[in-house]
C-alpha cells in the first residue's frame, strides 16, 4: 500500500515562518512504515503548492492522508488536494479541524476516513487492516460514523518515545531535511482550556528524558543546534519538564545550543519553584527563547468567559516578570484586540508591556503579536463567545478599539516591530496614539490621526513628548 501523507502548513500559514519538520504527520508516517506501507510525506512549508501536488500524483499513491488545521488558508490547501485526487486515492483526514469540528469537518471535506485526537496508532492499524474497516480490531481502534464519514478512534495511547529520530524520518518531498528549526514533539496535550485554542484534545504525555537527548544528538548529527522543544505547554507538567531540563543539564553535548520553547505562565511558575537550581543552569548555559502566552494582563478579559488563561491578573503579570528577571529572551504572546475589550483595557495593556520594555531589555513580542486580533477559530469556546455563525468575529462593541485596531494596522510601517528599531520604540509610537485618541475623544477624525502620524512620522524624535507623563 502507498501513502502519501500531506502537510498544508507553509511558511506563510504559520506563525513563524520558519520551515520545522511536519511533527504531525512524520510519526504516523513512521508507524504506517512499520506496518509495511511505503510513505511520502509532502511538506508544503518547503516547497510549492503546485510542485506539492505534483510530488503526490508521481507518487501514485492508495490513500491520502492530511492533516487539517484551522487556519483559513490551510483549509484551502487541503480542499485543493482533495479535489485533485478524491477520484483516484482513498482521502483519510485528521488534525485540529478534524478533532475539533468532526460534524463539520466532515460536511466540508467528504473525506472517506476521518481520524480524531492521537493519529499515529490508529492510522497504523488502518494500514494493517488495508483501509477495510470489516478488519479491523475493535480492541485496538472504534469506530463511530459521523456525517457519513467513518471516524476512526485509538483505544491505544501512542507513545512519545516511538517518534522517529531525525536520522530515521520516513521519506518527505523535497528530499532534502534542511530545517530552520530542530523541532522535538517533546510533550503533547496540555493543562490549558484556553477558549481561543483549539488544540488540547490530545491526552497528555511526555518523551522521557533519555529519548529528548537521544533526538538533540541526532540533530546535532546533521549540524542542526537550533532546538525546538517542542509541545502546546512544555510545561503543563512541572516534573516531567523538569526531569527534562535535568537530563539536559547532565550531558555536555546538549549545552551551549539554541533552545525554544512555549509555555503558560503559571505552568512555568510551577516549574521554576520545583526545579529552580536546574532551571537556572539551563538558562545560564543555552541561548533560550521562551515563548510566553500572556495575552493580556487586564482581570476580566483572562477570566474563564473570555481567553480563559488565569483567575488572577496579579499573578499573571508576577509570573511575567519572574520570567523576565531570569535574563531569557522572552517572547510575549499577546490578543490585544477582541470584540468584548475596551479602548481603556487595551490603553491599560499597551502603557504595562511598554514599562516592561523599557526596563527589560530580553523582552520581545513577535511582530505579528504585537497588535493581534482574536482569531476565531472553529470548534473552540471563543467561536462561542466572540464568534457569528460562519466563524467571522463580531463586530466590536467599542468603536475606538476598532479606530485604533485600524490605525495601527493601516500603518503597520510606523507602528510595527522592525529589526532596525527598538521594541520600546514601537510601543512608545503606540502609547502616543492611544494618549492622543484618549485626549481627542470622540471628536477625533481619520484626517487628524492621519496628520498626527505624519508628524511623528516626520519628527519621530518628538515621540516621547506626546506619551502621558
Ligand atoms: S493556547 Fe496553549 S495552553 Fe492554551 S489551550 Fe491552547 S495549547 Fe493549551
Amino acid at each position: 500500500m502507498r501513502i502519501a501523507l500531506y502537510d498544508p502548513i507553509s511558511v506563510h500559514t504559520a506563525s513563524y515562518q520558519r520551515t520545522r519538520p511536519s511533527l504531525a504527520l512524520l510519526g504516523i508516517a513512521h508507524e504506517a512504515q512499520k506496518a509495511k506501507a511505503e510513505v511520502l510525506v509532502v511538506e508544503e512549508s518547503r516547497t510549492t503548492h503546485r510542485r506539492a501536488l505534483d510530488a503526490i500524483r508521481s507518487f501514485h499513491p492508495d490513500v491520502i492522508g492530511i492533516s487539517t488545521y484551522f487556519d483559513p488558508a490551510c483549509m484551502l490547501l487541503v480542499k485543493d488536494v482533495i479535489r485533485e485526487f478524491n477520484r483516484i486515492a482513498k482521502i483519510a483526514l485528521g488534525g485540529h479541524d478534524v478533532s475539533s469540528r468532526p460534524k463539520e469537518a466532515a460536511a466540508l471535506y467528504q473525506p472517506n476516513f476521518m481520524f480524531l485526537n492521537e493519529g499515529e496508532m490508529a492510522f497504523a492499524h488502518m494500514v494493517a487492516a488495508g483501509f477495510n474497516l470489516t478488519r479491523v480490531d475493535p480492541q485496538l481502534v472504534e469506530i463511530r460514523e459521523i456525517n457519513g464519514v467513518p471516524v476512526i478512534i485509538s483505544k491505544i495511547p501512542y507513545p512519545l518515545d516511538s517518534y522517529p529520530l531525525p536520522t530515521e524520518f520516513p521519506p518527505t518531498f523535497p528530499e532534502d531535511k534542511r530545517y530552520d528549526e530542530a523541532a522535538i514533539n517533546i510533550a503533547r496535550g496540555c493543562i490549558g482550556g484556553c477558549t481561543f485554542c483549539g488544540g488540547a484534545k490530545k491526552p497528555l504525555s511526555y518523551m522521557t528524558p533519555a529519548r529528548v537527548l537521544e533526538h538533540i544528538r541526532a540533530w546535532l548529527s546533521l549540524e542542526n543546534n537550533n532546538i525546538d522543544l517542542m509541545a502546546p505547554d512544555f510545561t503543563s507538567r512541572a516534573p516531567l519538564a523538569s526531569e527534562i531540563i535535568r537530563e539536559l543539564n547532565r550531558h555536555p553535548e546538549a549545552g551551549g545550543l539554541k533552545y525554544f520553547f512555549s509555555v503558560r505562565l503559571d505552568s512555568l511558575d510551577r516549574a521554576l519553584d520545583l526545579a529552580p537550581e536546574e532551571w537556572t543552569a539551563f538558562f545560564r548555559q543555552n541561548e533560550v527563547t521562551i515563548e510566553a502566552g500572556y495575552e493580556t494582563g487586564i482581570a476580566r478579559r483572562l477570566s474563564r468567559e473570555h481567553l480563559g488563561k488565569s483567575e488572577d491578573a496579579e499573578k499573571h503579570l508576577a509570573s511575567l516578570i519572574r520570567l523576565l528577571q531570569t535574563g531569557v529572551k522572552v517572547a510575549v504572546d499577546l490578543i490585544s484586540f477582541d470584540p468584548d475589550s475596551t479602548f481603556a483595557e487595551t490603553a491599560q495593556d499597551y502603557t504595562v508591556l511598554l514599562g516592561l520594555a523599557r526596563k527589560y531589555t530580553n523582552m520581545t513580542i513577535y511582530p505579528e503579536a504585537l497588535f493581534r486580533e482574536l482569531k476565531i477559530f472553529p470548534g473552540t469556546r471563543a467561536a462561542q463567545i466572540f464568534g457569528t455563525k460562519d466563524y467571522r468575529s463580531r463586530p466590536f462593541k467599542d468603536r475606538k478599539l476598532r479606530l485604533l485596531l485600524d490605525t495601527l494596522i493601516g500603518h503597520r510601517d510606523f507602528f510595527g516591530i522592525s529589526p532596525h528599531r527598538s521594541l520600546t520604540s514601537s510601543l512608545e509610537r503606540i502609547v502616543a496614539i492611544i494618549y492622543f485618541l484618549q485626549k481627542r475623544g470622540d471628536r477625533a477624525t481619520v484626517n487628524m490621526i492621519d496628520s498626527f502620524i505624519a508628524h511623528l512620522e516626520e519628527n519621530p524624535g518628538q515621540v516621547s513628548s506626546h506619551l502621558p507623563q
